[in-house]
């Protein structure tokens, strides 16, 4: 009775624990000089170099189980399964992070590739049944770029003894149908972090049941959301069952209620959960979203004095690239706190380093990923990119329009920004980003600035070389990295305009903290934020910067910016903008 192994702790399981346990708090510095733990028996040093995610051994110590088993199949579904129990019990239970786990996994993918031979040669005698878990096909959805949750779950899936067909990112419903019905996939699962790809969730599912699948689909991303999956999705897909996973630390024991004998019971409980929050949402929603008309939010806009306002004038107008930027300025810049998030390590950096409950795995994670940084600056890794520019503009009702020159001898391109309409009763103001650019009628010409960054194609490229080596673990920490510093090349970019090209804070003298405090004059909202949903936006910043072109920044069919490192916005100078929801339905 392997079903299910997270839920049933036996005997075998906890003697390894307890072994584990023995060594705890002997962190990576430490290996070389304690190795007592390489005194145990080849199940228990197998078991302890999964826990700890130590791959120095694991080729001798599998070599050794290969001999000692009948099959290097058996060496797979014995000692490596049991020491990856462990690691599932230790994870399930809170005991042990992610991080760790992706590096245990590592172990597990090292010792797995040293028997492929053996097991080859072996299938020529005996066709290898592995005995799995379940089929999981798994992918990011059409139109969306974002993969870190989602490598993160495939990751924790495989080595938790699941098939995983990881299909990648941008992909279509036929082909990961298709995908599923060729390997018979017990489990789907979809992800994406834009908004414009819940729509393509809902289209999905759908699919299914249009096509008369019926197995549970399983949804995750930043995004995705549990009322989302239960009022827009779930409805959807009567014929099976839609399961949001807020995180990896989470998915095994869904999928194993989902493979188990209790599936039924499972879902049936999921379900009416997911109808009462239906249910309770439209109740809520008749009473709760009110929209004022447009003309009467439009009558409670923002207003700014622009006969007295001060409107700087930009040293410099037009569009710019930006070359040869140093990799080490930008590593300054780093805001790590979203880092340990990506890594489910909650908290605030550099508090979170002495977390009294995983500030050392955060301390341990954080030397990781410094070593690893350290080697894309020396070894010149990654290649930013960085294109801004800064247009005459004013208002027009919920608009901006760009022109060419001061005289509007030409209009260039017309952003569209949402005003806020539902209503409100903490203030009386409806706020729209054009409240903060001078309207034609007040006689001034005012400034738009939009820019667009990329650590580019270099990431992935990167990553990848981890990935053939079967290290998950640093090709995670490749991307995350790479999504950090294209976040501080935003910030370094930023400060840049402000301080020369726009040139309205050159005596500006903000520490790192301060900066990401953005305690600086001006925002620059990124398309799909709150304040900004509309994602289309990015058509019109895209033909004004031409990102494509100048910094290999592709926008997808749902706008996602394709390499995902990427970053675009625009820049508001006055010193009275600021960010806030419009979205009807937001908070
Ligand atoms: N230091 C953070 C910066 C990103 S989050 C990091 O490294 O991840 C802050 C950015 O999110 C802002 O600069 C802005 O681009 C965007 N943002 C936040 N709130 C927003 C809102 N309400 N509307 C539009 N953009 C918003």
């Amino acid at each position: 009775m392997e079903d299910v192994i997270l839920n049933r702790r036996d005997d075998a399981t906890d003697r390894l624990i307890e072994f584990a346990e023995q060594f705890k708090g002997q962190k990576g510095k430490e290996k070389k000089e304690d190795l007592s733990w390489r005194e145990g028996t080849v199940e228990e040093r197998i078991s302890h170099a999964l826990v700890k995610g130590i791959t120095q051994f694991i080729e001798e110590d599998t070599e050794e189980a290969r001999k000692k088993y009948d099959r290097p199949l058996d060496v797979i579904e014995g000692p490596l399964m049991e020491g990856m129990k462990v690691v599932g019990e230790l994870f399930g239970s809170g005991k042990m992070f992610l991080p760790q786990v992706v590096k245990s996994a590592r172990v597990m993918k090292s010792s797995v590739a040293y028997l492929t031979p053996y097991r080859e040669e072996e299938k020529k005698r005996n066709p290898d049944a592995a005995k799995k878990q379940g089929t999981l096909v798994i992918a990011t959805v059409k139109g969306d770029v974002h993969d870190i949750g989602k490598n993160i779950v495939s990751v924790v899936m495989g080595c938790n003894g699941y098939e995983v067909h990881d299909l990648g990112v941008m992909v279509n419903v036929d082909t990961i149908l298709e995908k599923a019905k060729e390997v018979g996939a017990d489990l789907i699962g979809m992800s994406g972090l834009i908004t414009p790809s819940l729509d393509e969730m809902i289209h999905n599912a759908k699919e299914m049941q249009r096509r008369g699948f019926d197995q549970p689909l399983l949804i995750g991303g930043a995004t995705t959301s549990r009322a989302h999956t239960a009022i827009k999705i779930a409805p959807e897909y009567g014929n099976g069952c839609i399961v949001h996973v807020p995180d990896a630390s989470l998915v095994v024991n869904v999928c194993q209620k989902l493979m188990g004998s209790e599936k039924q019971e499972y879902i049936r409980e999921l379900k009416e959960k997911q109808e009462k929050l239906k249910a309770s949402f439209e109740i809520d929603q008749g009473a709760r979203v009110e929209l004022l008309s447009l003309s009467e939010a439009e009558e409670k806009k923002y207003r700014i004095d622009w006969k007295r306002t001060e409107i700087f004038e930009p040293n410099h107008t037009g569009v710019r690239v930006f070359e040869n930027i140093d990799l080490n300025e930008l590593s300054d810049l780093i805001d790590w706190s979203p880092f340990f998030w990506t890594w489910e390590l909650k908290g605030l950096y550099p508090k979170i380093l002495n977390h009294p409950k995983h500030g050392d795995h955060a301390r341990e994670l954080f030397e990781d990923a410094k070593g690893v940084l350290e080697k894309i600056i020396s070894e010149k890794r990654f290649k930013p990119r960085a294109v801004a520019g800064i247009w005459h503009a004013n208002s027009k009702g919920q608009s901006v329009e760009l022109y060419s020159d001061p005289d509007r001898s030409e209009t260039l391109e017309k952003f569209h920004f949402l005003r806020q309409q539902r209503i409100k009763t903490n203030d009386d103001t409806y706020y729209s980003l054009s409240d903060f650019i001078a309207p034609r009628e007040s006689g001034r010409m005012d400034y738009l600035g939009g820019f667009a960054v990329s650590m580019g194609p270099e990431v992935e490229a990167y990553a990848k070389t981890f990935e053939e080596k079967n290290d998950d673990y640093t090709s995670i920490m490749v991307k995350a990295i790479g999504d950090r510093m294209a976040e501080a090349l935003a910030e370094w970019l930023h400060r840049k305009i402000r301080k020369e090209v726009w040139g309205y804070a050159t005596e500006e003298n903000l520490s790192v903290e301060e900066i990401h405090e953005e305690k600086y004059r001006g925002i620059r909202p990124a398309p799909g934020y709150p304040a900004c949903p509309d994602h289309t936006e990015k058509a019109t910043l895209w033909r004004l910067l031409d990102p494509e072109e100048r910094c290999e920044i592709q926008i997808t069919e749902n706008f996602a910016m394709y390499p995902a490192s990427s970053v675009s916005g625009w820049y508001f100078a006055h010193p009275e903008a600021r960010y806030f929801n419009s979205d009807p339905f937001g908070e």
